[in-house]
C-alpha cells in the first residue's frame, strides 16, 4: 500500500514510522530483523530503507603505494525491502538517489522494485561521495531530486527511455521528497530552497519528509511557509533522539541543523552517554507530544540502527 493511502486512511490519527540504515556489508539480515522486532509491535505502516553510495577507500599494497578503491560499504537497499515486506508484511519506502546512478540504472532499480511489489520511493539527490564533499552527477545521471521525480512519474505514465517501447506497462509509484525546516545547506536561503521544493511537487511528489530538527518551531514556520507557498501535501516531521554526547557536535556538522541551547546545555551537563540516551529520549517524547497535537500525519524517526530510544520513545507516545 502506498504511503498517501497510509495517511488518508488514518483520517487525522497520527502514525509511526521508522527511518532504518541497511546493515554494513558482511553483517547478517538477522541482526536487523533483531533490531526491528520489538518496534512492531507499535505496527509502523512503512519503513523507509535509506541508500548509500560508493565510496573511495585506500588500500595500502605490498610495494608500499596506496590503491584506490571503490566501495560500498551499506549495499542491499532493494533487498533489504522486499525481505522486510515478507517478513513484517509492512510496507517499504527505499530511497532512490541520483547519485552514482545513470538514467538507464535508474531505470532498472525502479523495475526491480516493481517487480517486487515495492510501490513507494523517496526521490532524493544523494549525498556527495564523502571524499569529494560536492555533488557531482554521473555524465547520463540527475543532478537534481526533481529530474529523478521526473522519470518516476514519467514511468508511472508508461513511458520508457527507449521512446520505440510500445504499451509499455506502467509503474506505479508513490513518490515522497524530502524538505529542510532549517533549508538545505546549498540553498541560498529558505525561499530559493521552497521554490525548488514547490517544482518537486508540482512534479507529482505526493508527500515531504522533513530532515531531523530538535526545535519545533522550525517546523511550524516550515509548514507554514511551505502552505504558504502553495505546497499542500502532507509534511513528515523527522525525529532524532540523540544517543551520545558527541551527537551534539556532529548532528549540526553532518545534517547542517541546530541544537537549541537548553539540549545541548542538558547534554553538556550529563556524566555519561547512558544519561544522554534519556536526555534524548525525554526531548523527542516532548517533540512528539507537540507534534502529535499539532496534528502532523505520521511521527518519522530516524534510527541510526539503533531501536532501543525509539523504542522508549514510541512506548510513552503509541
Ligand atoms: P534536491 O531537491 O535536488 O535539492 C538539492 C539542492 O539543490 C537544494 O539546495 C535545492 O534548493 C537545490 N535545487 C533543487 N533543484 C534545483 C534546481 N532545479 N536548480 C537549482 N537548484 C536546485 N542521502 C543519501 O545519500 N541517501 C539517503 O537515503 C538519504 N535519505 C534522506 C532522507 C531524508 C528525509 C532527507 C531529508 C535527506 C536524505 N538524504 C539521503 C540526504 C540528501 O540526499 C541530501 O540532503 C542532498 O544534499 C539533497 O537531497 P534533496 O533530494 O533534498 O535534493
Amino acid at each position: 500500500m502506498k504511503v498517501i493511502d497510509h495517511i488518508t486512511r488514518a483520517a487525522g490519527k497520527t502514525l509511526f514510522s521508522i527511518e532504518i540504515l541497511p546493515p554494513l556489508k558482511g553483517e547478517n539480515i538477522k541482526t536487523l530483523y533483531d533490531n526491528l522486532d520489538p518496534l512492531m509491535e507499535f505496527k509502523p505502516p512503512f519503513i523507509d530503507v535509506t541508500y548509500h553510495r560508493e565510496e573511495y577507500v585506500y588500500k595500502k599494497k605490498e610495494n608500499g603505494l596506496l590503491e584506490k578503491r571503490s566501495t560500498r560499504k551499506r549495499p542491499g537497499t532493494v533487498g533489504i525491502c522486499a525481505a522486510l515486506q515478507a517478513h513484517y508484511q509492512v510496507d517499504t519506502v527505499p530511497h532512490i538517489i541520483c547519485g552514482g546512478f545513470s538514467k538507464e540504472e535508474t531505470e532498472n532499480a525502479l523495475i526491480d522494485l516493481h517487480f517486487l511489489g515495492i510501490d513507494n520511493v523517496l526521490a532524493l539527490q544523494g549525498d556527495a561521495i564523502k571524499s569529494e564533499g560536492r555533488f557531482a552527477p554521473e555524465p547520463d545521471g540527475h543532478r537534481y531530486a526533481s529530474e529523478l521525480l521526473g522519470q518516476i512519474v514519467a514511468m508511472n505514465q508508461g513511458k520508457f527511455l527507449d521512446e520505440d517501447l510500445e504499451n509499455a506497462s506502467p509503474t506505479n509509484f508513490c513518490i515522497g521528497v524530502a524538505g529542510y525546516p532549517e533549508k538545505h545547506f546549498a540553498a541560498p536561503n529558505l525561499k530559493a530552497d521552497l521554490k525548488y521544493l514547490k517544482l518537486k511537487v508540482d512534479m507529482g511528489a505526493e508527500y515531504i519528509v522533513t530532515q531531523m530538527f530538535f526545535d519545533n518551531r522550525k517546523y511550524f514556520e516550515f509548514v507554514r511557509q511551505c502552505r504558504e507557498a502553495g505546497i499542500t501535501v502532507p509534511i513528515i516531521p523527522g525525529i532524532k533522539p540523540i544517543t551520545t554526547k558527541s551527537q551534539a557536535s556532529v548532528l549540526p556538522t553532518v545534517f547542517h541543523i541546530d541544537i537549541p541551547e537548553e539540549l545541548s546545555d542538558e547534554v553538556e551537563r550529563c556524566k555519561d552517554n547512558a544519561a544522554v540516551k534519556q536526555v534524548g529520549v525525554e526531548w523527542a517524547v516532548r517533540q512528539s507530544r507537540e507534534l502529535i497535537k499539532f496534528g502532523v500525519p505520521t511521527l518519522h524517526f530516524y534510527s541510526m540502527g539503533k531501536s532501543d530510544p525509539i523504542y522508549r520513545i514510541a512506548k510513552e507516545l503509541f
